[in-house]
């Protein structure tokens, strides 16, 4: 019940539950904060923003 809940209220407001995945096992990806886009190489932290990906 309170899942459905949650999702009547995404749905109502029209937020996307995630729409940006930030993939590491690819190549180059993107920040789901600041939308920069890199390359994953030894990154364990957004270039731009510095948001941690990491654990
Ligand atoms: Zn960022």
């Amino acid at each position: 019940m309170h899942r459905e809940h949650l999702d009547a209220m995404t749905a109502q407001q029209g937020l996307p539950v995630r729409d940006i995945v930030c993939d590491l096992d690819a190549e180059t990806t993107q920040c789901p904060a600041c939308l920069a886009t890199f390359a994953t190489a030894g990154v364990t932290r957004c270039p731009e923003c510095g948001l941690n990906f990491g654990d």
